[in-house]
């Protein structure tokens, strides 16, 4: 469980238990002082009993004053046994629900209490004199205030219970999420981080002092990252620019010797080689190249409006330079109608080296089998499926295979840097385009690549 969640629980858990306690408390302490009260009430109307009997004379003035002082109590009944001297014989009340042990402490101690089914008793013994015969009087009441009264606490508490603690889970909640929201964004940021947003940083949150901290912590890290990171790119840089030149001419040297050869030379076949084995190393040069290459060096006057389907011309070149036996198969069935929809807004050189990627994946994956294209243009966007029947990809890594340096599980048999797939998708982000992926293990790769048409703000 999110440590923010646990937090919130435990605390409004906690804080709901100890108002429970209180709670409870307050409800038996009131509780328990009003029925102290009340057996205080049927004591007293209980001696007045029981001196008006025992004292006949003046038993007017007895009731006189109980009626006129106490209260009167709801369902007030008195009952008077007589107990002689040597306490035999005595036949106690069988209406009444109070066992015998109620009466022989009330004549042991003088005074007894017990309550019932709402019902308050009181045993009261009096002797003429000492050692002489006595009376019993048990008096039983109902306290119909006392129960209204306890039954208004009770709802008054719950009412009040559950009031605190809405109250209390919601300001729990609100200082979680002002707690950790900066967290959760600080989360999502460096989540979002990798090779080519490495210049990016966490915005500044004054909230909590501690949090502000962890930011500054967290960019210092980034800002040593990006250095390390930048003179690494600037050395790869140097060196493919070094490479590039001498590979172009060992490249066209191959060309001229290879057009002075008779065709069934046996030096043709070699020339062959050096020169499909050049272009090869030409287009990792480019894609290390353009991973070096921030994205604010692309040129602005590389862009151009072009059919996507001339930009495949080049591609099919580039990629049968490598190795004619690479077959390239173009689907034309979904081809639209009107050519002028296939216009895309493009800097050839990148979305070819894009496609490129894309395309030797699926020799690469197959083995060297046929690759599909189909090309596609509706709702103002230009579609490029390539298509093969190669490894396929598993449906788990499907999401990771556009990030810097991952390589599938099933390629071990196969070359490669985990940089091709990650670059084409940087290419088509400048290009506002997309790619998606649809693949089977065993079976085959649909790669599609979306690109916004140019159609409509170039050929209207
Ligand atoms: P590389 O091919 O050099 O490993 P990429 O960035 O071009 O690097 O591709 C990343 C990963 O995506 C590959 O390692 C592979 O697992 C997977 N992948 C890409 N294209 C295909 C494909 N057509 N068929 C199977 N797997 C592919």
């Amino acid at each position: 469980m999110k440590l923010q969640y646990s937090l919130i629980l435990i605390f409004t858990g906690l804080m709901a238990l100890i108002l429970l306690g209180i709670n409870l408390v307050m409800y038996s302490m009131s509780s328990g002082y009003r029925q102290y009260n009340f057996f205080l009430s049927l004591e007293n109307s209980s001696t007045i009993v029981a001196s008006a009997v025992l004292q006949q004379e003046k038993a007017e003035d007895y009731y006189a004053v109980k009626n006129s002082i106490l209260q009167h109590l709801a369902d007030e009944e008195e009952y008077i046994l007589r107990i002689n001297k040597d306490r035999s014989n005595i036949e106690f009340p069988a209406s009444l629900p109070l066992n015998e042990a109620f009466y022989w402490e009330a004549i042991r101690n003088g005074i007894a209490k017990h309550y019932e089914n709402g019902v308050h008793y009181v045993g009261l013994y009096k002797e003429h004199a000492a050692g002489e015969d006595g009376i019993l009087v048990v008096s039983s009441a109902r306290d119909v205030d006392g129960d209204a009264y306890r039954k208004r606490l009770k709802t008054t508490l719950a009412l009040a219970f559950l009031a605190a603690v809405f109250v209390m889970t919601l300001t729990t909640v609100f200082f979680s999420k002002r707690m950790f929201g900066p967290m959760v964004k600080i989360i999502k940021k460096v989540n979002s981080i990798n090779a080519f947003n490495l210049n990016d940083r966490l915005e500044k949150e004054h909230s909590l002092e501690e949090i502000g901290e962890l930011q500054d912590t967290l960019n210092g890290m980034l800002q040593r990252i990006e250095t390390a990171f930048k003179a690494q790119q600037d050395y790869v840089s140097n060196i493919s620019h070094s490479l590039r030149t001498p590979l172009t001419i060992i490249a066209g040297e191959a060309e001229i010797a290879l057009s002075q050869l008779e065709k069934e030379h046996k030096a043709t076949y070699s020339l062959q080689m050096i020169m499909q084995e050049t272009e090869k190393l030409k287009h990792i040069i480019n894609v290390l190249l353009e991973l070096a290459r921030s994205e604010n060096n692309t040129q602005a006057n590389a862009w151009r409006v072009l059919r996507l389907d001339e930009v495949l011309e080049s591609v099919k070149e580039i990629i049968y330079k490598m190795d004619s036996r690479y077959k390239l198969k173009i689907d034309f069935s979904n081809f639209p109608e009107n050519d002028s929809m296939l216009y895309v807004s493009c800097n050839e050189h990148l979305l070819s080296l894009a496609i490129c990627n894309i395309i030797l994946n699926g020799f690469k994956y197959s083995d060297n089998q046929d690759v599909r294209l189909k090309l596609h243009a509706a709702d103002n966007e230009v579609k490029l499926q390539v298509i093969d029947s190669g490894i396929g990809i598993a449906p788990s890594e499907q999401d990771k295979i556009f990030n810097p340096y991952y390589r599938g599980s099933n390629t071990f048999d196969y070359e490669g840097f985990g940089v091709g797939l990650p670059l084409a998708m940087k290419i088509l982000e400048m290009h506002k385009g997309t790619i998606r992926v649809s693949s089977k293990v065993g079976k085959g790769t649909k790669m599609e690549v979306v690109l916004p048409a140019a159609y409509a703000q170039q050929h209207v």
